[in-house]
């Protein structure tokens, strides 16, 4: 009750696109029951979640916040969602969020932007802004989102909360739509470090129905955190990130003070160059665009959702007009992008380069790794922008992203902890990011530092 009521006083927050309030308190009278009757009780009994429109949850509509996708039910659950059931969660509805997940401020929504609910003329960021907005608010407990390039350590950022994106690979894709295949990972949103943990010792792990899951066991990580809580950790970050003019300066000082403080408390800390940064965002475009034009041709008007009432005699035109209808602005253009990249002619100037870049970029992780637990950095160069206002240049809006691709290009887990205040009122976190599969370091860490 106490959610749904507050959902439905913040309706202008625009975070939810369907409430499930009847389901809800009716899975909630259940699982009462359950406890009165003294049966065993799952690790999430009654923990409130949300999930983002793009995670599918059985009999219940999931759009990607699309056009395209406008009346489309799931026929099965996630297996995400499978697990958080299973463990006795009860989901509270679907979560706005940019279409397609391809966005940084939730703006490119078909269904409205969604409102940072501590100054309303302002972004969540994106694409997850909903859950975000919605743990921000208080609107859910906890919710899931996908991260694919940021997706929910910059959202996480921009309202105060904590964003956690897991090693490629430690989390089932199978019931996630697809954005760029190989950079998906479905994220968490949470308050605290400890709820972090134990969302994800749920929903992690093998899984028949997804291949790139690994089938590395799950750690306790609840548990996990609370042991080794004093430990000293070698930490680098990349001397290019806090000096690019991108950043702003008052995000700059404030990391540059706290890296002094973490040295004072006995941590190493030390800056290492890392010089494709200023390829990284590029990098990350062109491959996901040409991930994303291929994963998005099966919105055809045929198997899935929105088909154009207008009658046509060509089967293309058919696919032209279902699509050009179904899809907003933003999705056309990289949908356009990716099949440019990918064509003959293009393909070896900018795919096949990218993959390079992004082959440079795996082995210089192996290498830092071999050296530290950890490298931080800011999450994001700013805090929350207004809305409308990067609206106008694309590429503008792209170097959000600069400091959290990094972690999807190479397959890393990553987190954004709220460490600090801008003196204009606004939010921003710090991030952490360690090995593939050393989650437990990465969230003992954040315990530590928050
Ligand atoms: N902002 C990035 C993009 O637009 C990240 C999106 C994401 O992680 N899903 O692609």
């Amino acid at each position: 009750h106490f959610y749904i009521r507050a959902i439905e006083a913040q309706r202008e927050l625009n975070a939810y696109l369907e409430v499930y309030a009847a389901e809800a308190l009716q899975r909630a009278a259940e699982l009462d029951a359950r406890l009165a009757s003294g049966e065993p009780l799952g690790k999430l009994h009654g923990v409130v979640v949300g999930l983002k429109d793009v995670i599918c949850y059985k009999d219940h509509r999931v759009s990607a916040a699309s056009r395209i996708l406008e009346d489309f039910v799931s026929i099965y659950n996630a297996t995400a969602t499978e697990r958080l059931l299973a463990e006795g969660a009860i989901i509270i509805g679907r979560q706005n969020c940019d279409e397609f997940a391809m966005g940084s401020s939730n703006e490119k929504s078909a269904y409205g932007p969604v409102k940072n609910a501590l100054d309303h003329t302002r972004v969540p960021g994106g694409s997850s802004g909903g859950s975000a907005v919605a743990v921000q608010a208080g609107l859910c407990m906890v919710s899931l989102g996908s991260d694919t390039g940021g997706s929910v350590r910059q959202p996480a950022d921009f309202c105060g909360i904590i964003g956690l994106k897991p090693t490629y690979g430690r989390i089932s894709r199978y019931g996630l739509l697809a954005y760029a295949s190989s950079f998906d990972q479905i994220g968490i949103f949470t308050n605290t470090v400890a709820d972090a943990a134990l969302l994800l010792e749920v929903i992690a792990g093998p899984d028949a129905y997804d291949s790139t899951v690994s089938t590395q066991p799950v750690p306790a990580y609840s548990k996990e955190i609370a042991a080794g809580a004093d430990k000293k950790y070698r930490i680098a970050y990349f001397r290019q990130a806090l000096e690019h003019p991108g950043l702003d300066p008052v995000i700059r000082d404030e990391i540059s003070l706290f890296i002094k403080k973490l040295t004072a408390a006995g941590h190493i800390v030390e800056a290492i160059d890392f010089e494709l940064l200023e390829y990284v965002v590029p990098t990350y475009y062109v491959l996901t665009t040409a991930e994303a034009s291929s994963n998005l041709s099966r919105y055809d008007g045929v198997r899935f959702g929105h088909r154009t009432k207008v009658a046509t005699e060509e089967l293309a035109d058919m696919y032209k007009l279902t699509r050009s209808e179904g899809f907003g602005k933003e999705v056309q253009r990289r949908i356009l992008l990716g099949t440019f990249v990918l064509s003959a002619g293009y393909f070896e100037a900018y795919f096949t380069k990218a993959q390079q870049v992004r082959r440079l970029i795996s082995e210089k992780t192996t290498t830092i790794f071999s050296n530290y637990d950890a490298v931080i950095s800011p999450t994001v160069p700013s805090t929350a922008f207004k809305i409308g206002e990067k609206q106008q240049d694309p590429v503008e809006m792209f170097l959000a992203d600069i400091y959290t691709v990094f972690a999807n290009l190479a397959g890393i887990p990553g987190i954004s902890i709220p460490l600090f205040t801008h003196p204009e009122g606004m939010p921003f976190g710090l991030q952490i990011m360690t090995s593939h599969f050393d989650e437990v370091s990465l969230l003992r860490l954040s315990a530590e530092l928050m």
